[in-house]
């Protein structure tokens, strides 16, 4: 049942989650770009790139910022890359969706985590092709934490534990096959170890959907070229969080379309 028993408090949610995912969506981009050019993400405050003044107050109000100072820096006039104003509003949201799907609720809060770490990680594999671990083991970690108060039975616990195991290892197994065949490094230890992830998260059924549907965005990308100009490397993880990203807040459907057509 949802908690938004009336319009008022759904608007008040709605605004509250959008405002927190911008905010949210802000930091994790400055700390991904930290991390892709090898910088601690902790450290420091953030500066304009070209005249180096230090951002206070007015420069940092998520994307009202933007808007108002028209996409430049109020010192020296530099255009700012939309990039900023961009992963504020698509992580803006991704809240509100986790929000809207889970209601306020610790899934929710697990939930709306994995999806920080997957945007993170996206935005530096893009970058420089490397998954940090450290966003893998926080939302490992935040699974593990957080279930004696989501619900879940024994029994479903489990499977998504042996989810995550079997389709690491799976397809670590099937990735040493290829690097044979192909006579070169296919996929990723960072990638591999994702895979992990979306077990535990997703469980079996919703796994196995959002394996093909990364395997699909995959080519997708492939398509569009990026990737090209680094010797033929292809940053997979973003696929891989895009699909498992549907999967958590879409997927159900899915699941039960597929499962009704096996007649279970
Ligand atoms: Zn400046």
């Amino acid at each position: 049942m949802s908690i938004y028993t009336s319009g008022g408090i759904l608007a008040y949610c709605i605004a509250v989650a959008a405002f927190l995912g911008a905010a949210f969506g802000s930091f994790l981009n400055c700390a991904a770009w930290r991390v892709a050019h090898k910088e601690p993400w902790w450290k420091g405050r953030s500066r304009c790139p070209v005249c180096g003044h230090t951002l206070e107050v007015p420069d940092l109000v998520p994307v009202f910022s933007w808007l108002f100072l028209r996409g430049k820096c109020r010192h020296c006039g530099t255009k700012i890359s939309p990039r900023y104003v961009l992963t504020e509003v698509f992580f803006a949201l991704v809240t509100v969706a986790c929000l809207m799907r889970f209601d306020l609720t610790v899934v929710c809060l697990r939930n709306w985590v994995l999806l920080c770490c997957l945007f993170c990680l996206s935005l530096v594999d893009l970058e420089s092709y490397i998954i940090p671990d450290e966003t893998l083991i926080l939302a490992a970690v935040t699974w593990f934490v957080t279930i004696p108060f989501v619900g879940m039975e024994v029994s479903e616990i489990i499977a998504h534990i042996i989810t995550g195991v079997g389709l690491g290892g799976g397809i670590l197994l099937l990735s040493l096959a290829m690097d044979r065949i192909l006579k070169r490094d296919s996929l990723g230890g960072g990638d591999i170890k994702l895979f992990a992830l979306v077990g535990l998260y997703l469980g079996p059924v919703a796994s196995l959907f959002a394996v093909l549907l990364a395997a699909a965005l995959g080519l997708v990308f492939v398509a569009l070229g990026k990737g090209k100009a680094n010797q033929g490397m292809i940053p997979f993880g973003p696929s891989i969080a895009a699909a498992t990203a549907i999967m958590l807040l879409w997927g159900d459907g899915m699941v039960t379309w597929y499962l009704g057509l096996l007649g279970i």
